[in-house]
């Protein structure tokens, strides 16, 4: 629920309007587990609500720490699908990657969550708990500053609930995060691309990988509907704010896409673009044939963007000794192959 969604059950249910404020305060600040907790809600209300209406409810099931301070949870939903929330600690503050669908239909060459196709899209709820749950589970939860849309799923392929969650994300009354540390991350779906620009103003990041259709297709058959022809376009018609960038992926994968060649068709491709350029050496999982290219590919492969003017950052992907790097999720609980994806690395 958005304030006026509970604006109006509370008038519904016959309260006085500020109890929605209150409600909200205790779910999205106080961020109490029920009902019960709320003080300043009397006694006789409180068992009320607590029969009418519920707060959160994905659970915990396992919490796994890498050397580098990363932390994958894994939350069981109600039907039983789990899905993966990763905690990245930063210079100063916490990013934390967030799921947008338990599994994932888009079936990337690369990536362990596609193995898995869809089980289901998840709920603005389930959206947002993942970031109740984490921020309740920290002892300094005021440095969770920064929320990416990279986890499981495709954001945009379940574009009502992802917003609906933005808005709570972002909503003063809500989770009171700033637009400009939130950033949703697409495999590209360019009729949304095109509505998001109008619903939002969080971040836009998009998962490129192949700087021609022949790459982009062989590695994200989304590209088949959805060619750069299409992209690129809507990309440039994206509204940036002021000093604002759109975030590009490009995981680098040896003799696929890491050519200097490669490099320079992907300049020329977002010339004149506002762009920045995360470049993610290609994460390793058991049944991947790829591999990432040597150190020195990337270095050279860098250096071709920034001869060029592009801001082009090596991203270290971080968690992989836990697998909770890129394209490493597959939320399932048996055994090892628990594995997590992120794409802020
Ligand atoms: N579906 C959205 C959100 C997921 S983001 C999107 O595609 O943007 C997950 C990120 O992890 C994507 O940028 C993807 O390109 C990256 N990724 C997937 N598998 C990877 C792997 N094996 N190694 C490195 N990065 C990977």
């Amino acid at each position: 629920m958005n304030l006026s969604d509970t604006e109006a059950w509370v008038k519904g249910e016959g309260l006085p309007a500020y109890r929605a404020r209150q409600l909200r305060d205790w779910v999205f600040k106080a961020r109490v587990g029920g009902f019960e907790g709320m003080t300043n809600v009397p006694k006789g209300l409180r068992a009320e609500l607590a029969e009418k209406a519920r707060i959160n409810h994905l659970e915990e099931i396992k919490k796994e720490v890498s050397g580098d301070g990363t932390t994958k949870y894994l939350f069981k939903l109600e039907d039983g699908h789990s899905i993966e929330t990763v905690l990245i600690p930063e210079r100063g503050h916490f990013t934390l990657c967030v799921s947008s669908q338990a599994g994932c239909a888009m079936n990337c060459l690369f990536c362990l969550t596609g193995k898995q196709g869809l089980k289901r899209n998840l709920t603005a709820a389930e959206i947002v708990d993942q970031v109740v749950l984490v921020k309740r589970a920290i002892n300094d939860p005021d440095r969770l500053t920064n929320i990416v849309l990279m986890g499981m799923g495709e954001p945009l392929a379940n574009y009502d609930a992802v917003l609906r969650a933005l808005d709570n994300l972002i909503a003063e009354d809500g989770m009171n995060f700033s637009h400009r540390t939130v950033t949703l991350s697409t495999c590209g779906l360019v009729p949304q691309i095109r509505k998001l620009g109008k619903d939002t103003k969080v971040n836009l990041a998009v998962s490129l990988n192949g700087a021609d259709d022949e790459t982009r297709s062989y590695l994200m058959p989304v590209n088949r509907t959805y060619p750069l022809s299409k992209l690129i376009p809507a990309l440039r018609a994206f509204p940036l704010p002021n000093k604002r960038m759109i975030t590009f992926e490009y995981i680098l994968i040896r003799g696929m896409n890491d050519s200097d060649e490669d490099a320079m068709k992907l300049v020329s491709l977002l010339k004149g673009l506002r762009a920045k350029i995360n470049l993610i050496p290609l994460n390793p999982h058991p049944g991947l044939s790829m591999e990432a290219p040597s150190p020195e590919r990337v270095f050279q492969f860098q250096e071709i963007l920034v001869q060029n003017h592009f801001t082009a950052i090596i991203r270290k992907s971080k968690g992989q000794d836990i697998s909770a790097a890129c394209g490493q999720l597959s939320g399932e609980t048996a055994g090892s192959k628990w594995q997590v994806a992120c794409g802020r690395g």
